[in-house]
């Protein structure tokens, strides 16, 4: 199945951010909102994985809460991730 890895976009610096969590999902696509994909709610590890973060650039913890802002993105793919990637509706 193919691997994807989450990023979520960080209030501290408005970039991407590699949670350093991947997952194995039955479908194929380069970037989709997390929000789109769990439907029935996000997987409590997501959380998890994000509250052990810190922002690259400012060094503060990357608190976001709000599952439209993760993206779950196919591996490999995001070398140099930056917001106008995030996908439409
Ligand atoms: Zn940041």
């Amino acid at each position: 199945m193919p691997q994807y890895d989450l990023h979520i976009l960080c209030p501290n610096c408005g970039n991407f951010h590699d949670a350093l969590i991947r997952v194995a999902l039955d479908e194929s696509f380069d970037v989709r909102r997390v929000s789109d994909i769990y439907q029935q709610g996000i997987p409590l590890e997501f959380y998890q994985a994000i509250d052990q973060i810190r922002c690259s650039k400012t060094d503060r913890r990357v608190e976001q809460k709000m599952p439209e802002l993760m993206v779950l993105v196919a591996i490999g793919r995001w070398s140099k991730p930056e917001p106008r990637n995030m996908p439409k509706k």
